[in-house]
């Protein structure tokens, strides 16, 4: 899978949401996604970074995507609905969704554990994700062959020290996963995640700030997992978390 070599036209005539595709992993699949042939929807905080990710795929003679501002910090479940239906209303389909975006909070001693940050975390990775599932479903079971991707993370899968929110989130991730994958069994809709794995972003940079960043693969590299589970040929792959970097 990490050698997968996408068809030029993968996801032609598909509409993809991706989440946090305003930077680093996000932004990399938007753009990945669209010169596929995907109308990219691209929902993120900043609205500048949006745009720059806009004018790339316009720029790369890819589909015109679309523009979702919204700050899943404090969007509520009328907001998700509300999108749900725009999307209903200017595509008439939804045949994937990339739950992306992400934050890592603080990294603390558990007895340190700051239940701001913790709570902002647990919004951010799982809340806002759980909202927004729940909203796209039915539009996601519509489609012929859907697939909805979350991404885990190294610590969503064992407990490391200090990573508290953020590997506690992660562990839920995979959770919400699996349940998905479960109830879809019987739908089009399959349901995977992806973990990374240490990637030259923004994200990993403020985890590791002393590390030798050119060291790490980066975005473009993960890109045949993420085209492969996207596209129709992992059609028959549901309920598994898929190392981008296995060891
Ligand atoms: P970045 O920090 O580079 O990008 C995160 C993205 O999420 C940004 O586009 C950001 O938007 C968006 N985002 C954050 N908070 C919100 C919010 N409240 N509302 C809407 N969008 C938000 O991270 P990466 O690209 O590194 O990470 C992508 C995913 O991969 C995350 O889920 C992360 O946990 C996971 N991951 C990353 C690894 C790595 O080594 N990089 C390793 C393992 C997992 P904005 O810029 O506007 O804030």
């Amino acid at each position: 899978m990490q050698d997968y070599q996408a068809p030029q036209h993968l996801l032609k005539n598909r509409v993809i949401l991706v989440t946090g595709a305003g930077d680093g992993i996000g932004r990399q699949a938007a753009l990945t996604y669209a010169n596929h042939g995907a109308t990219v929807i691209l929902l993120g905080k900043t609205v500048k970074k949006l745009e720059q990710t806009y004018d790339m795929i316009v720029e790369a003679g890819a589909p015109e995507p679309a523009i979702v501002p919204l700050d899943m910090l404090g969007a509520t479940e009328q907001n998700y609905s509300d999108m749900a239906t725009t999307i209903d209303e200017q595509f008439g389909r939804l045949d994937g969704v990339l739950h992306n975006a992400g934050m890592l909070g603080v990294l603390s001693p558990f007895e340190q554990i700051d239940l701001e940050s913790w709570d902002k975390v647990l919004k951010v990775n799982v809340t806002a994700q759980m909202m927004m599932t729940k909203a796209l479903l039915p539009q996601l079971k519509k489609a012929e062959d859907a697939a909805l991707i979350f991404t885990s993370s190294g610590v969503g899968k064992k407990g490391r020290a200090y990573w508290g929110s953020y590997s506690v989130s992660k562990f839920a991730t995979e959770g919400m996963m699996e349940i998905l994958a479960d109830e879809m069994s019987n739908t089009s809709v399959r349901v995977n995640a992806i973990n990374p794995g240490a990637t030259r972003t923004g994200m990993r940079a403020s985890a590791y700030p002393a590390e030798d960043a050119s060291k790490l693969k980066t975005p473009l590299d993960l890109m045949p997992v993420y085209l492969y589970l996207m596209g129709p040929e992992s059609k028959e792959v549901r309920g598994q978390s898929i190392d981008a970097q296995p060891k």
